[in-house]
């Protein structure tokens, strides 16, 4: 078959790859049906090895080259032994590879196992028509939600995890830094669950994207957390999540929530921010770092089952195989209104 791979920063490569052969116990083998280029893919292209091991992964055996794409669905091929999902099922999955011995896999945060790695990335992802899976990852599907659409549950599952770190409740304000794929789903999800998001993105085709799902939408730039008083008529919002990256953001987004107001860090790659940590303790405001998920993709594809939550709109393309490598190159370099694009590699 083939499959788009990941050689180094910059070359990433449609190949053909061997078959699969049978599945080993406890690892099922998935008919791709879509499967979404995320952020992390990008930066992987742009300047990784970020989260690709440059040696064997120790849960996985695999190492560089490794087959990208970890926000998938399609339908259960075959079992290895000891599976009890039955081929024809309909599935996406949770991307987090997990040792299940170590303390942070055995108290649930399995997100933050110390062995940790995520498919596509750790191991040979969805960028193939066919994908080999732990059982343990599987999510199944109701009808009502369509390959697309499920191939978003896992970054909308990132969004709902931010939020949950934030302590998110319904009617409170959250406002979300940055309009990417990850900012788009937390935006979703917190209408999903009752809050009510504000947006700020500096790039005008995103907030047009944002106005037009019905989003409350404010321009970056100067004087932001003066320009929230404003509009909030109080210090700040109750929650907020930083979904940039950009360090410089960190100190600003800290200004920008309430007293006792919950900042959350989502957004990587940069290395260093400086923070007035006064602007923390005088206001009692917390600042947590998210990291990925953990439990969320069911709970996201029942508020999708339910009519809460349609990502449909987030779906700008779908390509084919051959044009990931391209389209990866745009999308380091430019990726404009550009939010989500789907493979689809059969
Ligand atoms: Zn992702
Ligand atoms: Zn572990």
């Amino acid at each position: 078959m083939r499959a788009a791979r990941w050689y180094q920063a910059g070359d990433v490569r449609v190949e053909e790859v061997p078959a699969l052969g049978p599945p080993p116990v406890g690892m099922v083998d998935v008919a791709v049906a879509r499967c979404g280029i995320c952020g992390t893919d990008v930066g992987e292209f742009r300047n990784g090895p970020f989260l690709i091991r440059n040696g064997t992964h120790p849960l996985t055996g695999q190492g560089p080259p490794v087959t990208l794409g970890h926000e998938f669905s399609g339908q259960v091929t075959a079992c290895g032994e000891g599976v009890a999902t039955e081929p024809g099922t309909r599935v996406t999955a949770d991307a987090c590879w997990r040792c299940g011995q170590c303390p942070a896999c055995q108290r649930g945060d399995y997100h933050l196992c110390r062995f940790g790695g995520s498919i596509g990335l750790a191991s040979d992802g969805a960028f193939a028509p066919m994908v080999r899976v732990p059982a343990y990852t599987l999510v199944p599907l109701p009808d009502n939600v369509d390959d697309a659409k499920a191939a978003l549950t896992e970054p909308l599952a990132v969004g709902l995890h931010a939020l949950d770190r934030g302590r998110t409740a319904a009617g409170d304000q959250v406002l979300i830094l940055g309009f990417g794929a990850i900012g788009a789903a937390a935006a979703l999800v917190a209408v999903a669950i009752g809050a009510r998001p504000i947006v700020v993105e500096v790039l005008p085709a995103r907030r047009v994207l944002a106005q037009r799902l019905g989003l409350e939408v404010l321009e970056g730039g100067d004087e932001l957390p003066r320009r929230l008083r404003r509009l909030t008529g109080r210090l700040g919002v109750d929650v907020v999540l930083e979904c940039t990256g950009v360090g410089a953001l960190v100190g600003e987004a800290v200004s920008c929530a309430d007293r006792g107001g919950r900042i959350v860090l989502i957004g990587m790659g940069t290395k260093t921010a400086s923070i007035d940590p006064s602007a923390l303790t005088l206001y009692e405001r917390s600042l947590a770092g998210s990291l990925g998920y953990r439990h969320d993709l069911p709970r996201v594809v029942a508020l999708m089952s339910a009519g809460s939550l349609d990502p449909t709109p987030l779906i700008g393309e779908t390509i084919g195989l051959d044009d990931v490598p391209e389209t990866m190159r745009r999308l380091a370099t430019d990726p404009g209104g550009l939010i989500k694009v789907l493979v689809d590699p059969s």
